[in-house]
């Protein structure tokens, strides 16, 4: 049975994805087949994953079980073994229920038995402990962050500039007094721009003032796996328990919550548990909260009681002063002028800015030099070129057509009235100066147009772009959106 099923979840990784079968399938096994009635006996950990499995998997199953099985007609019988602490440690045999599909019973009930059910040949608890064992594998292969600070992210080196100089403040403001100034606090801004160090520097700062207190870092990832698996097994009380005593919560990239329904009921009676004790909540996501698309209007409206602060990219100078603690940290000896060619290289994420530096650090220790202008230029020569390569003309689009509230297909069409006629400009300026396609692909891309057309669009805009400045600067933040997609 255990290699037919193992086989099933080889097809159906490959069908559904990995993602449905951790969740949904690892936990579940084929407990038996029948021949003499059709029927194959799956045991799953609970209610709620039979029910799912049920309502979403039933014709994959069957399809596939069929097959492995060699047989035309099948019916599921399904299991549910609930977990029991208990029973784990006494290795007892846990009451069975059992639930027939829906071509067997209607509407499913759970019918404890007092005794184990005649297909089983293991004990419930095996099922258990080998899903146990799966989970903590699967966390193994992913990095997990959640509930670890992480030392080196301190305020001390947090380098501050007017770029993100009011979340800086924000931050240090609340561990004076958690919970009574700003909350929650909202921090939101792009991607590597420091809003995990200011999170980590939080619960540094505040475990170092009062080791008493209860902080718990996590991201919306680890959350919503965690909500998922305490489902699967029957702990959802458990998993509210662990934010009782809870005195400051980081609650890193909230935008992955969006469309996740459940989970977002779930992190709403977190939220208001905690807000009511005066508890300190600290969240982050990519954009202000209006913006996160998905996600419940009351939980949106609910990240803006207290103060929202963003982080925007830095300007020349704090990278420059970024580039230069960085490298005392890193014993990197890095002359001035180099400091500020990386520093204009690297356009706007502080990640990439630490990138470069390592990589010209690295490479100035394995061949013995001294770092200099001319090996700074060498070794970031093909820096945002990968990227660049990359740039597809889908993302450009799409980028200017969110910027300029407009449809794609309108700017793909024939129309001419002067809005969606600047915008189509725009589209193919930025097509010609940041992807490598050829001005005949850009014109067939946007509505089959030719290349003179394209020729005439960009140099209509450079001239407006000598002249406007206003324009120039949405081009620019176009162009850095475009660059981080
Ligand atoms: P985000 O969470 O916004 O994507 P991170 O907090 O992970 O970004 O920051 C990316 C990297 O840049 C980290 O190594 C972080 O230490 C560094 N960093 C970001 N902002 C600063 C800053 N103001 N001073 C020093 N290091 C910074
Ligand atoms: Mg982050």
């Amino acid at each position: 049975m255990q290699l037919i099923w193992d086989e099933f979840l080889n097809i159906i990784t490959a069908e559904a994805g990995s993602q449905v079968v951790e969740t949904w399938f690892k936990a579940v096994c084929l407990e038996s087949w029948d021949p003499s009635n059709s029927i194959a006996t799956l045991r799953v950990p609970n209610q709620f994953v039979s029910r799912w499995i049920q309502d979403h998997y039933t014709e994959l199953l069957k399809t596939h079980l069929a097959r492995l099985l060699n047989t035309h007609t099948m019916r599921l019988s399904f299991e549910v073994a609930p977990q029991h602490e208990n029973a784990a440690r006494t290795r007892n045999i846990m009451p069975a229920s059992v639930i027939h599909d829906t071509e067997l019973v209607n509407e499913p009930t759970i019918t404890p038995a007092t005794h184990a059910s005649h297909h089983m040949h293991r004990p419930p608890v095996l099922v258990q402990h080998q899903s146990e064992e799966l989970i903590l594998s699967d966390r193994a292969k992913k990095p997990r962050t959640g509930g670890v600070i992480n030392p080196a992210y301190q305020f001390d080196n947090f380098v501050v500039g007017p770029s993100n100089s009011l979340a800086h403040a924000a931050a240090y403001a609340i561990c004076e007094s958690i919970g009574k100034v700003y909350n929650p606090l909202f921090i939101y801004g792009g991607t590597g721009l420091g809003k995990t160090h200011l999170m980590h520097a939080i619960g540094n700062e505040v475990s170092k003032r009062n080791k008493n207190l209860v902080v718990r870092y996590e991201t919306a990832d680890t959350f919503i796996n965690d909500f998922i698996n305490s489902i699967r097994f029957d702990r959802s009380q458990q998993f509210r328990n662990r934010y009782q005593a809870v005195d400051l919560i980081l609650f890193d990239d909230i935008q992955f919550l969006s469309n996740k329904e459940q989970t977002q009921e779930s992190f709403f009676h977190i939220f208001n548990m905690l807000y009511e004790q005066q508890k300190q909540i600290v969240l982050s996501s990519d954009t202000f909260p209006k913006e996160i698309h998905g996600l419940q209007s009351r939980l949106k409206s609910r990240m803006e009681w207290g103060l929202v602060a963003d982080i925007q990219t830095p300007d020349i100078e704090t990278k420059i002063a970024i580039l230069t603690r960085k490298s005392d940290a890193h014993r990197i000896a890095l002359p001035e002028d180099v400091a500020e060619y990386i520093a204009a290289r690297v356009v706007s994420n502080i990640r990439e800015l630490e990138g470069a530096l390592i990589r010209i650090g690295a490479f100035a220790s394995l061949t013995n030099q001294q770092i200099s202008l001319e090996m700074a230029r060498k070794v970031l020569l093909n820096l945002n070129e990968p990227k660049r390569e990359g740039i597809m003309l889908d993302t450009i689009i799409k980028v200017v057509a969110k910027h300029y509230d407009a449809g794609i297909n309108d700017i793909r069409s024939k129309k001419r009235h002067q809005d969606i006629s600047l915008v189509r400009q725009v589209a193919f300026y930025l097509m010609k100066k940041m992807s490598n396609c050829s001005l005949q692909v850009i014109g067939s891309y946007v509505g089959g147009r030719d290349h003179s057309t394209v020729i005439h669009a960009v140099s209509k805009m450079e001239l407006l772009l000598a002249n406007d400045q206003a324009l120039a600067s949405k081009i620019k933040a176009m162009e850095q959106e475009i660059l981080q997609s």
